[in-house]
């Protein structure tokens, strides 16, 4: 038996080491990975069975308050055009996606502090009373009593990506961050019942396998319940600008041993993924992602929402975006499911 046979027969154990994920990390022939991709499916299959959960992402403000390194919104961006969706604005786009019978919406953007508690709070009491729909907010980091009124204003889950569980890397990227109180956030939500999404970039610069390897053991300590995985994609306008590692596979494989390691959490094959390989969602779809999420901000604003470079969907209108999501999920061989997708804990 080869070694990446007799890991998996480890893992069908439930023995999970760092050495093991590691070595698979290294592996650097894709056909010789096969077996795990596989493995890893199976895995997701059996919790989820073929169905993929849509949730649809509103980005409704592209300001932020902060200078990640490796950002399109970064505040030191000033080539880019600004936009701010009025509370009405973004409620008339949630019901145009209930409408369409998505019963997850992902609030999204910068750390733009003209969304105040009151104002968020007012607008998820809204949505709630009107709408069946879960609500992910994905608008950083806020303070305990911050989270607490916004849960107890109807938001579900909450995207919060660490990007890196590497302090010193975190540092790097982060010239206004801080990487402890980045964790005490996860922590807060965890403790006030969110459902915790949390996630990294593959390919950052300085970003080692063993660093991967214990991105995906922080997973598990964090609790997380909805884990997204991304490629480094350079902005043109940003510090990182001439950096391109495009790490596709190891994205992939990443993907795979986090699902390997937790059967059950939520895994979006992400917008990322697609941007860096014109298959990339339904590959990842193939390696054990179980969530898609179809752009469904208003034309006029996607192509103001640049996080990275050559951000694929940007010039399609929600109908085609939506449309193209669920052809990926069928020509991935799965089910398009619309309900809440709630995290199956087993
Ligand atoms: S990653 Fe988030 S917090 Fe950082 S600059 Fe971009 S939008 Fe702002």
């Amino acid at each position: 038996m080869n070694m990446i046979q007799e890991i998996l027969k480890r893992f069908s154990r439930k023995v999970f080491t760092g050495e093991d994920f590691l070595f698979l990390l290294n592996v650097e022939d894709e056909q010789d990975f096969q077996p795990v991709f596989e493995y890893s499916e199976k895995i997701c299959e059996s919790v989820y069975g073929r169905d993929v959960f849509v949730r649809g992402i509103l980005e409704f403000s592209n300001i932020c308050t902060r200078n990640c390194f490796y950002c399109g919104l970064r505040k030191g961006n000033d080539r880019l055009k600004r936009y701010r969706m009025k509370p009405d604005e973004i409620f008339k786009e949630v019901r145009k996606v209930s409408e369409k019978g998505i019963r997850t919406i992902v609030l999204q953007s910068g750390e733009d502090d003209h969304f105040t508690d009151e104002i968020m709070a007012s607008l998820l009491e809204r949505i709630k009373k009107n709408f069946n729909m879960a609500i992910t907010l994905s608008i950083g980091e806020r303070s305990y009593e911050s989270y607490k009124q916004l849960k107890e204003a109807g938001a579900d889950r909450f995207l919060l990506r660490i990007e890196t569980s590497d302090e010193k890397l975190f540092k790097r990227l982060h010239p206004d961050g801080n990487f402890q109180q980045r964790k005490k956030c996860l922590h807060f939500l965890k403790e006030l019942g969110y459902e915790l999404g949390t996630g990294i970039m593959v390919g950052l610069p300085g970003q080692s396998c063993s660093s991967l390897v214990k991105d995906i053991f922080f997973f598990k300590e964090v609790g997380a319940d909805m884990i997204g995985i991304g490629p480094f994609l350079s902005h043109q306008d940003t510090p990182l600008r001439n950096f391109r590692p495009r790490k596709f596979f190891l994205t992939l494989k990443v993907l795979a041993l986090i699902r390997c390691l937790l059967p059950d959490v939520n895994i979006p094959a992400t917008t990322a993924m697609g941007t860096i390989d014109p298959q990339g969602r339904q590959k990842a779809l193939a390696a054990g992602a179980n969530v898609i999420m179809p752009n469904l901000s208003p034309a006029v604003y996607r192509p103001l929402y640049q996080l990275y470079d050559n951000k694929i969907c940007v010039y399609e209108t929600s109908a085609n975006c939506l449309s193209c999501t669920e052809e990926i999920v069928r020509q991935a061989g799965k089910t398009v499911c619309l309900g809440r997708g709630d995290r199956i804990k087993q």
